[in-house]
C-alpha cells in the first residue's frame, strides 16, 4: 500500500462530509419554512386590513345608529304633536301627518343602512376569524417544520462527528505537512474538494490527464514522502 494512501481515505471522508454539509444547508424543510414565513406575513397584512375595515364599519354603524335615534326622536315629537289634541286645524294636521310620514320614511332608510352595515360587520368578523385560524395553522406547521429541521441538523451533525472521528487515524499515518497542503488545496473551488488524486500508470485520476513522460519520471524519482502536485491540476498526487 502506498505511503500516501491514507490521504485518499481522508479525502473520501471529507467528500462525504461535504455532501452532508450540503444536505444540511439544503434541507427541503428550509424552503417550506420560508413559505410558511411568507404566508404569515401575508396573513398579518390581511388581518390588519380586515381589522381596519372592521373599525371603519363600527364607526359607520355608530354614526348611523345616532342618526336613527335622532330621527326616531323627531318622529315621536311629530307624533306627539299630532295626537296631542292641541293641533286641530285640518291643514296643520295634514302637514304634521306628511311630516311624520317623511320622518318615518327617513328612519326606515337609515335603519336599513344600519342593518347593511351590521351584516358587513358580521361578514368581516367571520373573514377575520378565518384568517386568525389560518394563521394559527401556519404557525403550528412552521413550528413543526422548525423542529424537523433541528432534528435533521442534529442527525447530520452526529454523522459529521463520526466522519471527523474517522479522519484521525489516517491523518496520523501521513508524512508531515501533507494534511496542511491538502487542506489548503481543498480551499480552491476549482478542485471541488478533491485536493488529492491517485496517479495510476502515469494518469492523474483527478484531472484524467496523462502526465508527460518527463514529468512522470521526475515525479517517480521523488521520495515517497515528498509532496508532489499534478503539473496539470495541482492536486497532491498519491503514487
Ligand atoms: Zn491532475
Amino acid at each position: 500500500m502506498s505511503l500516501l494512501a491514507p490521504l485518499l481515505e481522508v479525502q473520501e471522508l471529507d467528500l462525504e462530509a461535504d455532501r452532508r454539509k450540503l444536505e444540511r444547508e439544503n434541507l427541503p424543510e428550509r424552503d417550506a419554512l420560508k413559505v410558511c414565513g411568507a404566508e404569515m406575513v401575508n396573513n398579518d397584512q390581511l388581518q390588519a386590513k380586515s381589522k381596519a375595515e372592521l373599525e371603519k364599519l363600527a364607526r359607520d354603524e355608530r354614526a348611523v345608529a345616532g342618526q336613527v335615534s335622532t330621527v326616531a326622536a323627531d318622529a315621536e315629537g311629530v307624533e306627539g304633536r299630532l295626537y296631542s289634541g292641541e293641533v286641530t286645524a285640518p291643514k296643520e294636521l295634514e302637514a304634521l301627518q306628511e311630516e311624520l310620514r317623511l320622518t318615518r320614511g327617513k328612519q326606515t332608510t337609515l335603519e336599513e343602512a344600519e342593518l347593511e352595515i351590521m351584516e358587513a360587520i358580521e361578514a368581516q368578523e367571520s373573514e377575520l376569524a378565518k384568517l386568525a385560524e389560518a394563521r394559527t395553522d401556519t404557525e403550528r406547521r412552521s413550528q413543526e417544520i422548525a423542529e424537523t429541521i433541528k432534528k435533521e441538523e442534529a442527525r447530520i451533525d452526529a454523522e459529521l462527528d463520526v466522519l471527523t472521528g474517522k479522519r484521525k487515524k489516517p491523518i496520523t499515518e501521513l508524512p508531515a505537512g501533507f494534511i496542511e497542503t491538502y487542506s489548503a488545496l481543498r480551499e480552491k473551488p476549482r478542485l471541488a474538494g478533491r485536493a488529492s488524486a491517485a496517479l495510476v500508470e502515469g494518469l492523474c485520476q483527478g484531472c484524467r490527464v496523462s502526465l508527460p513522460r518527463m514529468d512522470l519520471s521526475r515525479i517517480l524519482a521523488e521520495p515517497e514522502e515528498a509532496q508532489v502536485e499534478c503539473p496539470h491540476c495541482t492536486r497532491l498526487l498519491v503514487r
